[in-house]
């Protein structure tokens, strides 16, 4: 067990503890250098090489004071996890010792080599040089692994010519844009003090727990993070009795360690708790700068992964580990923030009177209606797949909850201008029990981008997909859509009637956005298609959607990717999609031949020799004839399926073009590893549990 579990009680003490954040900045650095870094932070001057030096030691000896003894910059390239380079801090000296040193430079820029990485054939292979670049927005931390201590410093990642190779930079240049135009916009409704306006996040994070010792006996956990072989476990998750459940004792023990971990990051874990389906749970921090609270996401995926195998559980970041249950999503709560701390989406009281408000919520409808796909495809992954459009929530179709009062103030301003708001009320419950204050609006759990309160819960991320795509999607969006507001509003004689015909215009032209009923019924799906809302249930024509020329202007107009960088991307989605496939087809290849079906084939002879005895004996069994036939002919039928799936995996290979090897893994080599599984599902309930190679759902869901 973790040896943390002793160090509850000074909460306030552990966390940030090994974080470089502004309090040991101000107790460790000069002060004039100290504020030339708040200044560059504030983004009023750029970083001065003699900061970074004066900056760098201190951290330095900050770090060796903590055990560290290397340094590495940590990024995010496009493979969707983290990477890390270590250095020591040592430099040797002239009588043969050495001193620990690290530089202003070695601070703000490292020298990883690219080649190895994704780069969508933005890099050839011989051209390897890369850079990582310091983002001192986020705050460099100590991480501990096994003995080893390191300096993390956060950084972003770009190509000798320049391109974005990761996921931070197009996140940070996003910001850029959106704080442009929100900015814009407030200063022509009146606002003259905000300076910058910051994109925020809070991002809740679905996972798995299973008792690492089922998983070393299952390969597609090992390898691909969702099982795909298993037949149905007799109880699932009918009862609801899993969702905010009782923690079990070693989930309470995982749960205290995590939060220690993560504390100590820095990390500001709030709620944890059972989620839906059995062995499923969920944790949330407290928001924070989006590019922060994405940083925050890896490192606690990464934690979660860390502290699970110190309790002797895999904890599995798949969207569907497991057929028949719900699968795992990343709830993203963003909302925008002034820095003299205006939440731009708090409606207050009135919001029919709250301009600025319905400014911003105007902007985000239109937005995500109008680039429903972009938003779509920002989200696409092979493991998503799952979980959108595929019996499972949210749907594909993007819609926005608004609630009642929203949607009654946005139907007022399609008739003419907002003259009331609803209110929430009083509930009483019991006349011993306090009154109770009722929001305004009920929720919405099946809208996969719900307004809830002073945020917008964007629902369709993946929960092992990087924060990052998403937001800065969402980020550019809004920049856009406040350009066009902002332009039409300097473009007009009178403020308060563009004003006016802005909201009137934007609640005629996208209600059909809006939808507050069950987003799960079929009839909603026929209802979206009358109302001309894309309905793309699958990753390839998802990501085949990205390059349209709007999206392209979009990027490249708020300098956030440029064409290159963008098709790029959309290369490298692309191929994941082929290899994560790739690789359940071939552990689904190794586990039906090497495993079931020798295992269903000695069940099979047992079964004979057993029939042929009880005959010897002198009676008969038609029982045992009946399932020796059952089973003998799923047996062909499983031989049939794993013949077809090694042809149509073979031959999905070698078209040479990335987008016809996507097309032909999801429309032939999918439906290939489904027969497989199938087939081997109807024999798991039919063949004698003591020669099942395999821990079982009910193993794995409910043992711990
Ligand atoms: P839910 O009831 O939706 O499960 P949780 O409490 O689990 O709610 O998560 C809500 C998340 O939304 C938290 O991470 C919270 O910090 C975040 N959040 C709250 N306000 C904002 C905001 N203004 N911007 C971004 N995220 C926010
Ligand atoms: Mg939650």
């Amino acid at each position: 067990m973790n040896s943390s579990s002793n160090e509850c009680c000074g909460i306030t003490d552990i966390f940030g503890l090994n974080v470089f954040n502004d309090k040991v900045m101000r107790e460790r650095l000069p002060k004039n250098i100290y504020q030339a870094f708040r200044q560059t932070l504030e983004g009023k001057c750029p970083l001065d090489p003699a900061v970074a030096d004066v900056m760098a030691n201190a951290m330095k000896d900050w770090a060796i004071e903590k055990g560290a003894t290397h340094y590495c910059h940590w990024f995010q390239p496009m493979t969707g996890v983290t990477a890390e380079k270590h250095d020591s801090f040592i430099s040797p000296t002239q009588d043969g010792s050495v001193i620990m040193e690290f530089s202003g430079k070695e601070l703000i820029k490292g020298e990883p080599d690219a080649s190895s990485f994704p780069s969508g054939g933005l890099r050839a292979t011989f051209e390897a040089r890369g850079y990582t670049a310091w983002d001192c927005t986020s705050p460099v931390f100590i991480k501990k692994d096994g003995e080893n201590t390191t300096l993390f410093i956060p950084c972003a990642f770009c190509s000798y010519t320049s391109e974005a190779l990761d996921k931070k930079t197009p996140l940070l240049r996003s910001m850029d844009a959106l704080c442009k135009q929100a900015v814009r916009i407030l200063r022509l409704m009146g606002n003259t003090t905000s300076e910058h306006v910051i994109p925020t996040l809070g991002a809740e994070q679905e996972y798995f727990l299973v008792d690492s010792k089922f998983v070393e006996d299952r390969l597609d956990l090992l390898l691909t993070g969702r099982t795909l072989f298993g037949a149905p476990s007799p109880k699932g998750q009918e009862m609801e009795d899993q969702y905010f459940g009782s923690l079990h004792d070693r989930i309470g023990s995982f749960m205290h360690d995590l939060n220690i971990a993560l504390w100590k990051l820095g990390i500001s874990a709030k709620t944890q708790h059972n989620e839906v389906s059995p062995a499923q749970y969920e944790l949330a921090p407290i928001f924070a700068t989006v590019n922060i609270a994405t940083d925050w996401n890896q490192l606690t995926m990464e934690t979660l992964q860390n502290i699970a195998l110190q309790h002797g559980f895999v904890c599995l970041l798949h969207e569907k580990p497991f057929r028949g249950v719900n699968g795992s999503g990343k709830h993203n709560n963003w909302s925008m923030v002034t820095d003299d701390g205006i939440n731009l989406l708090e409606p207050g009281n009135t919001p029919h009177s709250n301009a600025v408000f319905l400014m911003f919520l105007c902007a985000i409808i239109r937005g995500v209606d109008t680039y429903a796909k972009l938003l779509r495809a920002s989200v696409a992954s092979a493991g998503n797949d799952h979980r959108l459009g595929a019996n499972e929530a949210p749907p594909a179709i993007i819609s926005i909850f608004l609630g009642d009062q929203l949607t009654d103030i946005f139907q007022q301003l399609n008739d003419g201008g907002a003259k009331t708001s609803k209110a929430g009320g009083e509930i009483k419950l019991a006349s011993m029990l306090p009154p109770l204050p009722k929001d305004t609006t009920d929720r919405n759990r099946t809208s996969p981008f719900a307004f809830t309160g002073n945020k917008f819960e964007f629902r369709m991320p993946g929960s092992s997909l990087s924060t990052s795509g998403p937001n800065f999607v969402l980020n550019t969006i809004i920049a856009e859509i406040l350009r066009e507001f902002a332009d039409e509003i300097e473009a007009a004689k009178d403020v308060q009637t563009a004003t006016q015909k802005i909201f009137k215009r934007i609640a005629r032209e996208h209600s059909r956005i809006i939808f507050n009923g069950d987003n799960y019924t079929e009839e909603w799906a026929k209802e979206a298609e009358r109302r001309g809302l894309p309905n793309i249930n699958n990753t390839v024509e998802s990501l085949l959607t990205i390059l349209e020329k709007d999206n392209i202007d979009l990027f490249k107009k708020h300098k956030v990717l440029s064409e290159k960088e963008l098709s790029a991307r959309v290369e490298i989605l692309l191929e994941n999609y082929v290899k994560t496939i790739g690789i359940e087809a071939k552990t689904t290849l190794h586990m039906a031949k090497r495993q079931i079906v020798p295992s269903v084939i000695q069940y099979a002879g047992s079964l004979a020799s057993s029939i042929s005895a009880i005959k010897t004996a002198g009676a008969g069994s038609a029982a045992g004839v009946e399932n020796l036939s059952s089973v003998t002919e799923w047996l062909d039928q499983l031989q049939a399926a794993i013949n077809h799936l090694e042809k149509v995996y073979a031959e999905s290979n070698g078209t040479g073009d990335i987008r016809k090897h996507a097309l032909a893994i999801r429309d032939k080599v999918i439906p290939a590893m489904n027969k497989v599984r199938d087939a081997a599902d109807a024999l798991e309930t039919i063949v004698d549990a003591q020669f099942w190679p395999l821990p079982t759902y009910a193993d794995m869901l409910f043992k711990r």
